[in-house]
């Protein structure tokens, strides 16, 4: 039986073809095709594929993609049309629940968060070992935690959201803005002679350390992961939240603390190949 994992945030769908002589690797843009359409061509292309685990960059309750702030959605029932077409299981989670779930396994870890800054900004937590969901499976959805008004709107809808300031796609949004047509890369924003650049950088900053404050004053992790992207780009950032976490979060918070960059290849699709078997909660 061959299995099919895939990752999918606002800027790639990743995929992993699994089968007992190995792993076949696929990359594409998240818009050059949807998930569902991609799925089911993948499947007709593979009859021997039982099993489909998918990390989704949404909120996805039941096996039913709610939102999708970053990604254009061409079949929200998903698990239920592959299910009833194809008669092979799938089973999709939020990609912050499945990175933190990776997460947890490779630090053995039973109280852990994960930030991740990439096209969004997300978060997810494990406490006593067991996966905080919420009522509909959206539990630590910081991206979407009001912060200040920008000039634009989320992809949620709202204007307000910490997404953004701190993510790549809120990068974009500032940088189209004012109008630049630099390469949304904080380093180089943080050189650039345009003040513009600067402040944006100035401000992701601002708004990574209250995403991260807001999320260790909320949960009290032992152990914090960052990962995505633009951390990934970017590790300064985790000395930053190191240095500056104490104006952010509470200090009794901080004092056990241990903040570390991922170092799983992809921790997203490391958790879509655990969902077949586990389900923390
Ligand atoms: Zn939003």
């Amino acid at each position: 039986m061959k299995k099919l994992y895939i990752d999918i945030g606002g800027t790639y769908l990743r995929s992993e073809l699994q089968s007992q002589n190995g792993s076949v690797f696929q990359t594409l843009s998240s818009a050059e095709k949807g998930l569902f359409a991609y799925i089911c061509e993948t499947i007709k292309e593979n009859r021997e594929i039982g099993f489909v685990g998918i990390a989704y960059a949404g909120q996805v309750f039941e096996g039913e993609i709610l939102s999708a702030p970053n990604i254009t959605v061409d079949e929200a029932r998903i698990k239920y049309r592959v299910e009833a077409e194809y008669g092979v299981h799938l089973e999709i989670d939020n990609d912050l629940n499945c990175a933190v779930m990776a997460e947890a396994e490779h630090y053995g870890a039973q109280s852990i968060a994960a930030l991740y800054v990439g096209t969004g900004l997300g978060a997810a937590f494990i406490d006593g070992g067991r996966l905080v969901r919420g009522g509909r499976n959206l539990a630590f959805e910081i991206g979407h935690v009001p912060y200040r008004n920008a000039p634009f709107a989320c992809g949620c809808g709202r204007e307000n959201c910490i997404e953004l300031f701190a993510s790549g796609s809120g990068i974009g949004k500032w940088l189209r803005y004012f109008c630049r047509d630099t390469a949304s890369d904080l380093a180089a924003l943080k050189a650039s002679e345009a003040q513009e650049e600067n402040v944006i950088a100035e401000q992701f900053e601002a708004a990574i350390l209250h995403a991260a404050g807001t999320v260790v004053n909320m949960a009290n992790p032992l152990l914090l992961v960052l990962g995505g992207g633009i951390v990934n780009a970017n590790p300064y950032l985790c000395e930053l939240l190191k240095r500056r976490l104490e104006a952010f979060a509470l200090k009794p918070s901080l004092e056990l603390l241990r903040i570390e960059i991922s170092v799983l290849e992809n921790a997203p699709m490391q958790g879509a190949k655990l969902l077949e078997k586990r389900n923390y909660g």
